[in-house]
């Protein structure tokens, strides 16, 4: 629980933020200078090329696409550079509001491709005759407007916040919302974001838009930077920190700690008796529970089949009690694998070290801590040594 209340907070904090700022500017325009102005004019551009940019270079072709397509919007609605009539903006304005949460909506559901390969590639030719189809339309007046009137739509006489956007835009926009915030990732979290920033700035009126495609590009460049975070940091397999992240944490220990070294049982009898895909199952449940170990410790995994526990502040003594309750659930616990009656227990083995005046590298604490381990599976396994 308390996991997932942080898991919220850290992916959507960022967001959060900015939304909120680029609200406050659009509300009170006059905090920002008449000299930077042109700044908030072609933010939005700036934010999506340079996301484009490192949405390429980390391969993220959803990304590149998202900014592909806020830019495009942003410069039909805005620099009207393609010469379009006043009735042909109306339209355009209207389309985006149905164009930019599908799409959202679809890649945050679509598994992620790269960029310079046929899928991409293919994903980048939707969105160009998305855009054709859409200019088209806005230069046929007739069609353009026969077309505006539907999307225009109002299921019932409203004012205010209700009639400000199409009645079908704005449900499609809470459906994508909705769904994209449940996947709980970084990127289709800023996917929402993008939405609501649009949506908002729409209800708000003419003359903000530009601060909606500001905070449209910006979370996505942030969600971008946060899921790079996650790649660096975070082990795909079980979500626990990876060894990286235990150099970090290592690095800012004081001069109390404990540390932990863990090892499932006979893992590699497990593997081969019901296959590598039960193992990952059993990796992935020995770490959900080392999540929330308790006791101020915080897991990583090591490599492999193994699992550290850094307990900050805490002396060996007192980060026995949470790793032996630890131990207990796990072998209490036993686990069905799928398509198999059976239920097999699994089993860990624990080395607990702490430092002292004499060990004062947190590497050889850990390095005291592998051998306790190896102790703990010599005198029979299940079992923690101090
Ligand atoms: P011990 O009780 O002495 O620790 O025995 P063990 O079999 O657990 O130890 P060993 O180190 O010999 O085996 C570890 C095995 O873990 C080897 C490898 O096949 C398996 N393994 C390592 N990483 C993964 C993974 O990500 N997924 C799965 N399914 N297996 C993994
Ligand atoms: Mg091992
Ligand atoms: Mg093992």
């Amino acid at each position: 629980m308390r996991r997932a209340y942080s898991i919220v907070v850290s992916a959507g904090l960022a967001p959060a933020l900015i939304l909120g700022a680029c609200l406050v500017l659009a509300v009170s325009p006059t905090l920002v200078p008449a000299e930077l102005s042109g700044l908030v004019r072609y933010g939005p551009f700036l934010l999506a090329v340079l996301g484009g940019a490192i949405g390429w270079w980390f391969n993220r072709g959803r990304a590149v696409f998202v900014m592909a397509l806020l830019l495009i919007c942003y410069w039909l609605l805005v620099g009207n550079g393609a010469g379009i009539s006043a009735e042909g903006l109306a339209f355009l304005r209207i389309a985006t509001l149905y164009l930019i949460p599908i799409n959202l909506l679809l890649l945050g559901f679509t598994a992620e491709r790269g960029v310079l390969n046929p899928r991409g590639i293919a994903r980048m030719l939707v969105l160009g005759l998305q855009i054709f189809v859409m200019l088209m339309l806005a230069g046929q007046p007739d069609v353009g407007s026969a077309l505006h009137r539907v999307l225009d739509t109002r299921f019932f006489v409203s004012t205010g916040v209700l009639g400000a956007m199409p009645h079908p835009a704005m449900i499609l926009s809470v459906i994508a919302v909705v769904l994209l915030l449940i996947r709980h990732k970084p990127l289709e979290t800023s996917f929402a974001a993008a939405i609501i920033a649009i949506d908002v700035a729409t209800v708000m009126g003419t003359g903000v838009i530009q601060y909606g495609y500001l905070a449209a590009t910006g979370v996505v460049l942030a969600g971008l930077a946060q899921e790079a975070w996650r790649m660096a940091f975070v082990d795909d397999l079980t979500g626990l920190p990876g060894r990286r992240a235990l150099g970090h944490a290592m690095a800012e220990l004081g001069n109390q700690y404990a540390i932990a070294m863990l090892d499932v049982d006979h893992f590699k009898k497990f593997n081969d008796t019901y296959g590598h895909d039960v193992g990952d199952i059993v990796l992935k449940k020995v770490a959900r529970e080392l999540a929330r170990v308790g006791g101020g410790g915080k897991a990583f995994r090591f490599g492999g089949e193994e699992f550290t526990v850094v307990f900050a502040g805490r002396s060996a003594e007192r980060a026995h009690e949470p790793l032996e309750a630890l131990r207990k659930r796990i072998s209490d616990n036993k686990i069905t694998p799928p398509e198999k009656n059976k239920a097999v227990s699994v089993t860990i083995s624990v080395g607990i070290s702490e430092r002292d005046d004499d060990t004062t590298d947190p590497w050889a604490v850990l390095k005291r801590a592998d051998q306790k381990l190896y102790e703990a599976k010599q005198s029979g396994r299940n079992r923690i040594v101090v």
